[in-house]
């Protein structure tokens, strides 16, 4: 079972970080049109984690993406880290994302993705506040150490209960591969840009479940130039160093011009599902399940 992911953020970030230039938010919506065209063609649907205030200020996304018949998901309110919110920070932000969703959308939101991954050891009660939320589907776990989150100890690569302090969620973890002894991600982001288009294939139809997530960004560069060291504090929350704001830099852009084509290919060779048919196909009573004390 392979499923795939869009976390769908850019026309926030522009509103909030880049000036809202209105070339950009059409850019977006181009691009936005072209994966929805050809998940039609390809007759795929996924699931898009949507930034709630994506949905309160520019709910014709949303709709579009819920009207082609993709699950919209939640990505968080305002793209802010869970790990560095607070318990009450992170449960209004969560409600007032869903809200928003739900309000646009008309229906359910049940699946949830936080950004830059960042549920981990250190924040475990994200998943009450998760929980507490109406979600049912978690799809945040990296189990991988990474930049801003990441579950190293989460051993599991697979459809996963997790039960913990009396709530219990569906986990679809995100799947690392060993190269080199190292476990590293392959099917989304920056790795997928970065792997050969053939590794990635061979590793989807290998593996009896995988988890691809994409951004706009990863097909069409956010940021032309090195950014600002005042957007990088404001938008990472950490010392926006000339090395930081370089490394940042070419992550961003490493293989972005010709990916397009690269996740379009793979559209058309792998069969994808989205969060809330899986949800639906999977058998949990048969899944592993863990206990987080
Ligand atoms: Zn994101």
């Amino acid at each position: 079972m392979n499923i795939l992911t869009f976390d769908i953020e850019e026309w926030f970030i522009e509103k909030v970080y880049f000036g809202a230039k209105e070339s950009k938010y059409a850019e977006y919506d181009r691009l936005l049109d072209e994966i929805l065209l050809k998940l039609e063609e390809a007759d795929l649907k996924g699931t898009f984690f949507c930034v709630g205030k994506i949905g309160s200020d520019f709910p014709s996304v949303v709709r579009k993406i819920a009207e082609a018949g993709h699950e919209v998901g939640c990505h968080s309110n305002t793209h802010q880290w869970l790990n560095k919110l607070t318990y009450e920070q992170a449960m209004e932000d969560t409600h007032v994302a869903v809200d928003s969703l739900e309000q646009c959308i008309g229906k359910k939101v049940r699946s949830y993705r936080a950004p830059a991954f960042s549920i981990g050891n250190s924040n475990l009660w994200a998943l009450e506040v998760l929980a507490a939320n109406g979600i049912t589907c978690d799809a945040s776990v990296f189990p991988a150490s990474r930049d801003f989150g990441g579950f190293p100890e989460f051993a599991k690569m697979e459809p996963t209960v997790i039960k913990y302090n009396g709530i219990e969620l569906h986990e679809l973890p995100i799947v690392t591969t060993k190269i080199l002894g190292k476990d590293i991600a392959y099917s989304g982001g920056g790795y997928f840009r970065f792997f050969p288009y053939r590794f990635v294939e061979k590793e989807m139809k290998r593996t009896p479940y995988s988890m691809a997530y994409f951004h706009l960004g990863d097909l069409n560069p956010v940021f032309s130039g090195v950014l600002s060291k005042d957007i990088y504090e404001r938008y990472f929350d950490e010392p926006g160093t000339l090395k930081a704001r370089y490394m940042r830099y070419i992550k961003t852009n490493l293989g972005v011009k010709s990916n397009k084509k690269k996740l379009f290919k793979l559209l058309g060779q792998v069969k994808f599902t989205n969060l809330a048919v899986a949800e639906e196909l999977i058998d949990w009573s048969k899944t592993p399940s863990i206990t987080i004390k």
